[in-house]
Order: structure tokens, then sequence, then C-alpha cells
């Protein structure tokens, strides 16, 4: 699915009116170049510094044919649009102090789907399972904010 876009991109790209998918490249480019999940607004800002008249509904308008094509992901965790340069299946982790997104190594058991399949008669193609909580320097933070009051914690546990 991958390879036939950036082909159509490529294809494109040697049109006139090669501006606008000058832009669409360039875009694409800051994407992919992060880990961050970005904001529309974040990818504006970047773009920005090479191509100073572009407009945030630009930027925008193309991150959404982008993720249409499927050569960047559209996430949908926390209401509001975050992208992700990396199309290959993974799930994410969500810090609710920072916001910060996380690409998880972790691989949810694929056989889930199956499982699933088998005890309802659904046929399921795919699935998208979002983890929440704190990440490691929001717990230290945090830690430190109660002035130790999470260590003494821990040495009550077992
Ligand atoms: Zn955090
Ligand atoms: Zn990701």
């Amino acid at each position: 699915m991958k390879a036939p876009s950036d082909f159509q991109l490529q294809a494109d790209l040697r049109r006139p009116g090669r501006r606008v998918t000058n832009q669409r490249w360039l875009i694409l480019e800051v994407v992919r170049g992060t880990d961050s999940h970005p904001t529309a607004e974040w990818v504006y800002q970047k773009v920005r510094r090479r191509l100073p008249r572009i407009s945030l509904g630009t930027v925008y308008r193309n991150l959404k044919l982008l993720a249409e094509e499927g050569l960047i992901q559209e996430l949908e965790s926390r209401g509001f649009g975050r992208y992700d340069g990396n199309t290959a299946r993974h799930d994410h982790f969500t810090c609710q102090r920072c916001g910060r997104i996380f690409d998880l190594e972790v691989r949810v058991d694929p056989s889930l789907g199956r499982r699933i399949g088998a005890r309802t008669g659904f046929t399921i193609t795919h699935h998208r399972i979002e983890f929440y909580g704190l990440c490691a320097s929001c717990v230290l933070a945090a830690g430190h904010a109660k002035g130790g009051e999470t260590s003494k914690r821990a040495r009550h546990r077992p």
C-alpha cells in the first residue's frame, strides 16, 4: 500500500504545478523525521521555516491527504489530530500528564483478534489499542513534587 503511493507522489512531482507537491514532500519529510507524533500546528511551525508563505490550512489539508494515501497515520487519541510518520502496525502509550505519545515496541498479542472472532463470530480485520498513564519522566517529576512520598509508599509494599 505504501509503495504505490510513494510512486504516485513521485509521478506528481514530475508534473507541472510542482510547487504544491513540494509542499507535500516537505510536510511528509517533517512528519517522518520525528517520532513525537506531532500536531498539525507543530508541523506548520517546522514547514514555515522553509516555506514562510504556507498557511496552517494548507498544512492541515496536506496532512489529511498524506494520511488518506497511507503515507502517514492520523492518530485519534486524546481528541485532537496527531500525525505519525511510522506507518507500520504499532500501538501507542499516551502520557496523561505531559501529553507525549510513545511508540510501543511491545506488540499486543496478535491472536487477540482471532480469539474475539471465535467467541463472537465477528470477522476482525484489525484493532487499535491505546495505553494511557504516566511516562517515566512524569512519574519521576510527580515523585519529586510530593517530596519523596512515592518512595515512602513504595516501602509499605510487600
Ligand atoms: Zn509524561
Ligand atoms: Zn507511532
